[in-house]
């Protein structure tokens, strides 16, 4: 076995061993416990089914909504009963064994990197658009990540001003603590507020897409959402001008969204300055735990090179 790695949601925790080619060899589903010792159990016990299977420690990574603060190794998540607690450092004392922990968003933008949609290119950014709204950047084959682990947290930067006045819409508090967040508008909740301005109700993203044939006022609706995530995938191209820009989450799977974002980036553009491809993540569903094998694959990686070079440098 390659790697295992673990889809920690809300709602349910999805466990996915990996052969050598990277094929899943093993599967396991839990509905995720709504109290923090059950959902310590519940992950250590993941972790050492996949090590009894196996006969030795697999590497293996656990893909989280949620971050992790390194300073003080406390987690930060909406959707787990985990705020405040030290998840990682819990589940690994419970488990006996190391284990890494990665943003969920983080990991599907690995997994694209390394298995999807951006494979073979140098700088892959991912923006996944769901409930909620975040991505990563991975460069060569890496995800990156910096001294306080919130780079990638894309929902959370400003949503753009001339854009929010041009449409009249309101600025709201963000699940983050901030006001104004890009995710407030491009989210999928984000889009039912944006129809709740132009439409006068909160109409759902589906009933928002299917009306757009037969609404302009539906239609109208999707061409700010565009506006605003064209926006803010503009911003990050002047951040980072990656080679290729994945795009996944349940916004992703609208008909024509890549097509739509591709002429409202470019409109966002500087005057005839390219824009980088724009495309959707090819994972599905499965590249969440795919993406937090491979951190742990890594890991893994990484660590028999330090000690190879140390045991290196010792026999010098
Ligand atoms: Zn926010």
């Amino acid at each position: 076995m390659r790697a295992a790695g673990i889809d920690l949601g809300g709602t349910k925790i999805e466990l996915q061993v990996f052969g050598d080619d990277w094929e899943v060899v093993a599967r396991k589903r839990v509905p995720t416990p709504q109290t923090y010792d059950a959902l310590i159990a519940a992950l250590a016990g993941l972790v050492t089914w996949t090590d009894t299977q196996a006969g030795y420690q697999v590497p293996l990574g656990i893909g989280a909504a949620g971050l992790i603060n390194p300073a003080t190794e406390l987690a930060l998540t909406a959707n787990l009963c985990a705020t405040g607690r030290p998840l990682h450092r819990d589940v690994e004392r419970a488990a006996g064994r190391e284990v890494v922990f990665i943003n969920d968003c983080r990991a599907l933008a690995l997994s694209e990197a390394i298995f999807g949609a951006g494979k073979g290119h140098h700088t892959v950014m991912s923006l996944i658009l769901g409930t909620g709204v975040g991505g990563g950047v991975a460069i060569g084959g890496d995800i990156h990540a910096g001294p306080t682990m919130t780079g990638g947290e894309f929902g959370h930067m400003s949503a753009p001003a001339h854009l929010v006045e041009q449409y009249g819409l309101p600025i709201v508090q963000c699940g983050c603590g901030r006001r104004g967040c890009s995710e407030t508008y491009i989210a999928g909740p984000g889009m039912s507020r944006i129809a709740e301005t132009i439409m006068g109700a909160r109409v759902s993203p589906p009933d928002i897409i299917a009306q757009r044939a037969t609404d302009p006022l539906a239609q109208r609706v999707w061409e700010i959402w565009c506006a605003f995530t064209a926006d803010l995938l503009c911003n990050l191209t002047l951040a980072v001008d990656p080679d290729v820009i994945v795009i996944g989450g349940g916004l992703s799977k609208i008909d024509g969204v890549i097509e739509a974002l591709t002429a409202a980036t470019q409109n966002a553009q500087f005057g005839d300055f390219a824009i980088p491809a724009i495309v959707l993540a090819q994972g599905g569903d499965a590249s969440g735990a795919r993406g937090a094998a491979y951190a742990g694959f890594q890991h893994q990686q990484a660590q028999a090179f330090d000690l190879g070079t140390s045991e290196h440098a010792k026999g010098e």
